[in-house]
């Protein structure tokens, strides 16, 4: 399997309802989003994607729907409020948290027929949540299960 990151930098301001930390308060992040598109097999070109078009796919997206805007909660009664005076406001149905963020922008890309496989979003440079693709997050989280023990698996080697 074959992978390209392409990270996108923006920033936005936002707020958390039922929070008790500081991200209760209205503030903002220089945030980064990294895309991770995958495929099995290199196209013509021995690419995956061409960053460029994931460039113009995605950023332009970000630039005009996130960037330097207020991403709430839907049921933010702050919302309104900044909408009617004219501020740029991006409503979420959840709590607009890094997790949110970065599903979001996945479902942007695998709307847009991008093979995406995850979404990492950095809200700080220490702090950074990771959406991955359904499919491949089962293979992921499945490795937790209790593995065969080496004994059992040379025994049934042949070539031991
Ligand atoms: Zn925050």
């Amino acid at each position: 399997m074959y992978a390209v990151t392409r990270a996108i930098e923006f920033c936005y301001g936002h707020r958390l309802l039922n929070y008790e930390g500081r991200c209760r308060y209205l503030h903002g992040h220089n945030g980064k989003v990294e895309i991770e598109l995958g495929s099995d097999t290199l196209d013509a070109r021995g690419m995956v994607r061409d960053f460029e078009e994931i460039k113009q796919t995605i950023q332009t997206w970000i630039d005009r729907e996130l960037d330097h805007k207020m991403l709430l909660n839907r049921r933010d009664p702050v919302a309104p409020v900044l909408r009617q005076r004219g501020e740029p406001v991006f409503l979420l149905d959840a709590n607009p948290t890094a997790e949110a963020i970065a599903e979001l922008i996945f479902n942007y890309a695998a709307s847009q027929g991008l093979p995406v496989t995850s979404v990492r979003m950095w809200e700080t440079n220490r702090s950074v949540a990771t959406y991955w693709a359904p499919d491949r997050a089962g293979r992921r989280f499945s490795r937790t299960r209790p593995r065969r023990s080496r004994r059992t698996v040379r025994s049934t080697s042949t070539a031991a």
